[in-house]
């Protein structure tokens, strides 16, 4: 093996996710993360049945159940309530395993970490990467605070505004506002409550997603045409007037929305770089790479995936070009389809187009992430 210390920059779900895959084939890693502390949004996500799966190759599954809401099915209502659609969830990870799950942003962070630092990762918050060189064999590295460093490998874990994909192409690709926001609260769970729940109608689509036995998040995709700035102590305001007054479940949720502190708000921005995403001793994956809206729920489950086809395909090849073009070629049209299919239903929301068969992109999506990555 010719690869025996990476450098890991960004500490979010896909550099961890990359730390723990790369140790459990024998590659050490060094990780940096730029915020001094950790900032992790104290709502939650849904992780599908592809995530539960490589959450056990990653071998946290147990953990990571702990302190997750595990749940098979995912349903389709009007935003009154009426039922459209149920799809059943796959139980990948074995029958004894649930299909999805709903999880806390800073419980999945806690989990991934500690798995990391566990297995030998050494990181380091407040740092960053100033400059880095590269030649055949290796990377050198100038962090933030002066000190030095070579690796083998760089990964560029860095989110959607990655400094590591600039280093590599420029303004070549940079991420594009498209028009919709997202606006999350965190929610007593009412029992009834036990699986993701979406909601949707002409303005906006909503949904419930459970994250523990008291916990829920409720989700409003908005359509922000102008890309509005707004200020904190209007959060739970414009939140509120974005859920239609219908009446049903959601309608009823909005007097709950109260703590300004407590809205997360996110214009959604998405990027794809449809070019190979390494340059010699350098690679990049997750948001850097492949970043999409959230209407399929999916983008973290891609970054995830990412680490470990990256782990396998360094682990089974000596020849580190070869190994880092069969990431590439491995990740490069599943990644695209799940960005391509979220924006096509974020603009069929936008658009109000009534032809659009969301329920059967759904099924796609279950169906083509089931497949063995
Ligand atoms: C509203 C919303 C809802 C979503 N819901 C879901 C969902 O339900 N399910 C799902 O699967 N996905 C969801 N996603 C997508 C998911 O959050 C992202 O795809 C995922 O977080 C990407 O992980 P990442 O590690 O690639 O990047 P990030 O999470 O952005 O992590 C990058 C890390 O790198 C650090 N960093 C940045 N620059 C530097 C630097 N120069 N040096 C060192 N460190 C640096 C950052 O501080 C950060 O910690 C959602 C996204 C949005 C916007």
């Amino acid at each position: 093996m010719t690869i025996n210390k990476v450098l890991i920059v960004g500490g979010g779900i896909g550099g961890l996710c990359a730390a723990i895959a790369l140790r459990r084939v024998g590659i050490s890693a060094d990780l940096v993360e730029i915020q001094s502390e950790w900032r992790v949004y104290g709502v939650g996500i849904i992780q599908q049945n592809n995530v539960v799966r490589e959450m056990q190759r990653l071998g946290v599954l147990e953990r990571y159940l702990d302190v997750a809401w595990p749940f098979d099915k995912v349903s389709l209502h009007t935003m009154e309530g009426h039922p459209l659609a149920n799809f059943p969830g796959e139980r990948l990870a074995g029958a004894q395993f649930p299909a999805n799950v709903g999880i806390s942003r800073l419980k999945l962070h806690e989990v991934l970490c500690s798995t990391a630092e566990e297995l030998g990762t050494t990181i380091t918050t407040g740092k960053t990467v100033d400059a880095f060189e590269q030649d055949e064999h290796g990377v050198d590295v100038v962090f933030n605070d002066q000190t030095t460093g070579r690796y083998d490998l760089l990964i560029g874990a860095d989110g959607i505004y990655s400094m590591i994909r600039g280093q590599l192409y420029g303004n070549r690709f940079t991420p594009r506002f498209t028009g919709q926001g997202v606006w999350r609260y965190n929610l007593p769970r009412p029992a009834g409550i036990d699986h993701l729940m979406c909601f949707i109608s002409e303005e906006c689509n909503c949904g419930l997603v459970p994250l523990a036995e008291d916990l829920m998040y409720l989700f409003v995709t908005s359509h922000e045409p102008e890309n509005p700035r707004f200020a904190r102590h209007e959060f739970a305001e414009q939140m509120r007037c974005r859920i239609p007054d219908c009446g049903g479940m959601i309608s009823d949720l909005r007097h709950q929305i109260v703590d300004d502190g407590q809205v997360v708000y996110k214009p959604l921005e998405e990027l794809f770089v449809d070019a190979p995403w390494f340059e010699n001793r350098v690679v990049l994956i997750g948001d850097a790479v492949h970043a999409t809206t959230p209407h399929l729920g999916q983008g973290a489950g891609m970054a995830i995936e990412d680490a470990l086809v990256l782990a396998e395909t360094l682990h089974s090849d000596d020849d580190i070009q070869r190994a880092l073009s069969n990431y590439y070629l491995r990740r490069r049209d599943r990644c695209y389809r799940i960005w391509r299919d979220s924006l096509r239903v974020g603009e069929s929301e936008i658009n109000n187009d009534p032809l659009f068969d969301r329920q059967s992109v759904i099924r796609d999506m279950m169906m083509f992430t089931a497949r063995p990555i």
